[in-house]
């Protein structure tokens, strides 16, 4: 299966970078597929300015009703009006911000199949779960209580101490939390467990990217800040594996 290249762009980005950034990765040739998760407020001029391009486009979030009395919120049924296909749920920095907790995060999934949204669940434990060797235990865990029954989504694994910070955890630790994960998904979702992507995420550059896109179960990559260089970008992309 090709790999997925998704870029974060968090609260980062105006409109002259978003024409900019189209730009540059229209026609770029990629042997991943690419999505770009910009601040909800561009998802319709970068699917405007990406028209012909499989890029795609994905939200950073969306609420778990149709519609409402939610200042602030968003739908998922927005979401793909503007032109996304995918929503981040869950992310770590959601989930702090935010209190969002598994519950929330499911609802939210649920929601954004319902409108016709592929989700990317995010999981990841943080520095002190990690120290304390309950890393696969909390992954385990929210993907338990954060994924609906028959999810066929995309998850992302991001290490909560390496988002941002310039680490990442060792080859090995990536290997073997993403293994647990496939093993976790299977159980939870039988055969279809094997088909979800799993992106890692936390401190993905162009250096790092071929090291770590390698690695057993390794379905791609989510990017926070190296995602707002299209050059960068791009170069993490073209470290993907050629499926
Ligand atoms: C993220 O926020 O999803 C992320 C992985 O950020 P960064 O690449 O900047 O660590």
């Amino acid at each position: 299966m090709r790999q997925l290249i998704a870029g974060n762009w968090k609260m980062h980005g105006r409109l002259a970078d978003a024409a900019g950034f189209a730009a540059a990765v229209k026609n770029a040739p990629a042997w991943a597929d690419l999505l770009i998760c910009p601040p909800a407020t561009l998802i319709d001029r970068f699917a405007a300015a990406l028209a012909g391009s499989p890029v795609s486009l994905g939200g950073q979030d969306c609420h778990a009703l149709p519609q409402g009395a939610h200042t602030g919120d968003i739908s998922a049924a927005m979401l793909a009006e503007a032109g996304a296909s995918h929503v981040i749920l869950g992310h770590s920095e959601r989930r702090v911000d935010h209190g969002e907790n598994n519950a929330i995060v499911r609802a939210k999934a649920e929601a954004a199949i319902a409108a016709g949204l592929i989700p990317i669940i995010c999981v990841g434990e943080t520095e002190a779960e990690r120290e304390a060797g309950e890393a696969e235990h909390v992954v385990r865990s929210q993907l338990l209580h954060s994924l609906p029954p028959g999810f066929a989504g995309v998850v992302a694994y991001e290490p909560v101490w390496a988002i941002g910070s310039g680490r990442t955890p060792t080859e090995d630790d990536v290997a073997a939390m993403h293994t647990a994960i496939r093993a976790a998904l299977v159980a939870q979702l039988g055969a279809a467990g094997g088909n979800v992507r799993i992106l890692y995420g936390g401190s993905v550059k162009p250096g790092n990217a071929g090291a770590l896109l390698a690695l057993p179960e390794v379905g791609g990559a989510l990017v926070g800040g190296a995602s707002l260089s299209a050059t960068d970008f791009l170069a993490i992309a073209s470290a993907a594996p050629r499926g």
